[in-house]
């Protein structure tokens, strides 16, 4: 198969369009997010298929949209439909009440009911039968994410051969967590039915091959480096680590625009005299908010000379709000903002401000332009693009970038970043003092070596490395571990 010319199938729980109603009816709009910008240039040259789900349970409606929309985008796109039961059971069910909390080492959230792995099993198949239908075995088929684990399984209980890999682009847990899922055996059988599994750290992929050794002793490991082969029986699978990013030349492009630098300047008037600190988080339990505007009162409690010196501005945007669980987080927040600027605001300073709704491009550009600290601090998260996206467009080079150890951007950022422990208060609330007093050389010094990471390391060359370590013949021809991917070494914290 030849790296540069096969034609790829993109699976992914969603499709990258939006459904908008219109004064006629739905419409289709082009989807947003890092991987459709990403691929829809790949998919040009090569040519291209997506498949997933549309996000509505009543698709017949939507069958005559996908053409024009299809032509639109350049690529073809076909809708997996699901029934309100299947979203509710695969997507809300296991998906989100299950996978997502045990992969970010919060078991205690998981509701392990098993009609939600029945569900999880049957839509997993529908995904296949579309893929069998809509794809040839001349493609590659990539499948993106935790919703869609079990397809490269389904597909072979269907007969239909395909060179097929799969991206996790949440955390894998330790063992000792992942163990706690009652179909542990089933999913981790099914992922080997992959040809390649990507991760997006190394920790991620040791907690993997770990997890393997607990249900087989008949496992090799073959090679070193970011791709190693592992082999149980007479199966092979390519295990490697392929870090997620961003377009780094158009957050730039666009940070230097006239428009967000008048904003940038405009907003950060209006905050005179101070420091910014920025906290950018969609609402979920896993992005440590509570924490974070905890470490926050700590540093004006401990600190009190940097009161009506700094604020924080936290945005968060909003997601999955018809889950309790969420309602109760946003609950949460509030009661802490609200505690907080209660507690410490004077005439003409509100310490946090606290903006409850997705940004505007131009928007958040400009946040990230004027926050002179970025404070990054999930309890554990697959990459956290926000890092990423602060450092490409921290234009002046002034900005220091405080970020969690556990999330998988630690493992390329933590030399240039001040590295916390999320859930150690004084130690974060410690981390925005150094911050505050690091002097414009040291800030400097540090964004440049971020920035050069991330425009190294972009989401292209992602895609790049990614397809290379499917297609290619030979990983002996693969590059060497130090020359693209670090980790974070945790154990030599103190
Ligand atoms: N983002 C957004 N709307 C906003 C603020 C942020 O779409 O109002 C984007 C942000 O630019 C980033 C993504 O949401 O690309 C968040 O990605 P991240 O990996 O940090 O976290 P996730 O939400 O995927 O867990």
């Amino acid at each position: 198969m030849k790296e540069s010319s096969t034609r790829i199938v993109a699976v992914s729980n969603r499709l990258p369009i939006r459904l908008v109603q219109g004064p006629e009816g739905w419409e289709i709009k082009p989807g947003a997010g890092g991987l459709v910008t990403a691929l829809a240039p790949v998919f040009k040259n090569r040519g291209g298929t997506w498949i997933g789900w549309s996000g509505g349970t009543n698709d017949a409606d939507l069958a005559g949209l996908m053409g024009p929309a299809s032509r639109e985008a350049g690529y073809t796109l076909h809708p997996v439909p699901l029934s309100a039961k299947e979203v509710a059971d695969y997507y809300y069910g296991f998906s989100n009440e299950i996978i997502w909390p045990l992969f970010h080492d919060l078991q205690t959230r998981c509701n392990f009911n098993p009609d939600y792995w029945y569900q999880y099993l049957n839509v997993n198949r529908k995904f296949a039968e579309v893929i069998a239908r809509f794809s040839r075995d001349s493609n590659y088929v990539w499948v993106h994410d935790y919703h869609l684990m079990h397809i490269g399984q389904a597909l072979k209980d269907l007969g239909v051969e395909r060179n097929i890999g799969f991206f996790l682009h949440i955390p894998f847990p330790p063992a000792d967590i992942f163990m706690k899922l009652p179909w542990r055996a089933q999913i981790l059988r099914a992922l080997l039915e992959y040809k390649l599994v990507g991760f997006q750290t190394l920790r991620d992929r040791r907690n993997f091959i770990q997890c393997l050794r607990h249900i087989t002793s008949d496992i090799k490991i073959l090679g070193r480096g970011p791709v190693v082969t592992v082999t149980i029986g007479d199966k092979e699978v390519r295990v490697g680590a392929f870090p997620i990013s961003i377009d780094y030349a158009a957050f730039v492009r666009d940070a230097e625009s006239k428009e967000v630098a008048d904003l940038a300047w405009y907003l950060h008037e209006a905050l005179p005299d101070r420091q910014i600190i920025l906290g950018i988080d969609r609402l979920d339990y896993t992005k440590g908010i509570p924490e974070r505007l905890e470490a926050f009162r700590d540093t004006l409690n401990r600190f009190p000379e940097l009161q009506e010196k700094i604020t924080l501005v936290q945005v968060v945007v909003p997601s999955r709000e018809e889950v309790p669980e969420y309602q109760a987080l946003k609950a949460e927040i509030e009661r802490r903002v609200g505690e907080i600027n209660g507690q410490f605001t004077r005439s003409g300073w509100v310490p946090v401000h606290y903006l409850y709704r997705s940004l505007e491009r131009t928007e958040l550009l400009a946040y990230y332009r004027l926050a002179e600290i970025a404070l990054i601090t999930p309890l554990k998260d697959g990459m956290n693009l926000v890092a990423k996206e602060y450092c490409a467009c921290n234009l002046e080079q002034n900005g220091v970038l405080i970020l969690s150890e556990f999330a998988g951007a630690a493992a390329q950022l933590y030399k240039g970043a001040i590295m916390v422990n999320p859930y150690d208060v004084e130690g974060v609330s410690s981390a925005i003092h150094q911050a505050f007093y690091m002097d414009k050389k040291e800030r400097r010094a540090r964004m440049r070596k971020l920035r050069e990471i991330v425009r190294h390391r972009d989401i292209f060359w992602w895609i790049n490395i990614f397809l290379k370590a499917a297609l290619v013949r030979d990983l002996h021809a693969f590059p060497a571990i130090e020359d693209y991917i670090l980790e974070f070494p945790l154990e030599s914290q103190k």
